[in-house]
């Protein structure tokens, strides 16, 4: 229940920052606070999972402590909280790293929950105490899978990797008659749907001229084709 509101709190405060108007000196304003919030949350996810096999171990050590009945009805209860909160994230935009993060954390807390009400269940009408080391292993490795999902895509984020595939785009740059090669390309995502670019163009020198132009429609085809919002290019011949 900590680490629950923890992680709610962590996208609450990450989804105010970024709608903060930035100071002069950072460029690249506050967007990024929502990758780190999916960050942080990535990592207390998998934090939990030591947590979930611990308690099952404990459980399994100890059988006699519990009263199946009232942990039935705390489990219960934290079922109905993980579901509520669960329906009001799945509101928010699904391709939104930080609220995703929010989810899977109500996710994992939820199948948890249901496979603690699953192991009573069976421990009240078999005494198969070990049933619940065997769940909290599967549930385990089913929100381990969620994590590293999202782990990994706000570490991309924030190794500046490109979100999209580079051969590419060079490729489709260069198939404009007027531009010989593309090499130094950067392309990276601020946040969600930001797309950034940076490249030297070697142009034809014969069509000079047309340099304005070219740009122009540069800008214009990257936005259209890649959702690439800001470029910055360097033109040589
Ligand atoms: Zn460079
Ligand atoms: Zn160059
Ligand atoms: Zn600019």
């Amino acid at each position: 229940m900590f680490t629950h509101s923890f992680a709610l709190l962590i996208s609450l405060l990450a989804i105010i920052i970024s709608s903060k108007k930035a100071p002069l000196n950072k460029t690249f304003g506050y967007y990024r606070a929502e990758v780190l919030a999916a960050f942080i949350n990535g990592l207390t996810i998998i934090l939990s999972i030591a947590w979930i096999i611990y308690e099952a171990v404990e459980r399994f050590l100890n059988p006699n402590i519990i009263d199946i009945k009232t942990a039935m009805i705390v489990a219960i209860i934290g079922l109905i909280i993980n579901i509520i909160t669960g329906f009001i994230l799945m509101k928010g935009d699904k391709n939104n790293v930080n609220l995703k993060s929010a989810f899977i954390h109500m996710l994992s807390d939820a199948l948890s929950s249901v496979a603690i009400i699953i192991g009573y269940v069976i421990i009240y009408y078999t005494s198969w105490y070990f049933i619940d080391i065997i769940l909290a292993v599967i549930v385990s490795i089913v929100i381990a899978k969620w994590a590293i999902d999202i782990l990994r895509s706000s570490i991309n984020t924030l190794m500046e990797t490109s979100p999209l595939d580079i051969t590419e785009v060079k490729e489709f740059i260069e198939r404009n008659k007027n531009i010989i090669e593309i090499h130094d390309v950067h392309i990276w995502e601020i946040t969600q749907d930001m797309y950034n670019m940076t490249a030297h163009v070697k142009i034809d020198k014969n069509h000079l001229d047309n340099y304005e132009e070219l740009l122009h429609h540069l800008n214009h085809d990257l936005k259209e084709k890649y959702k690439i919002v800001h470029t910055t290019f360097q033109f040589e011949w």
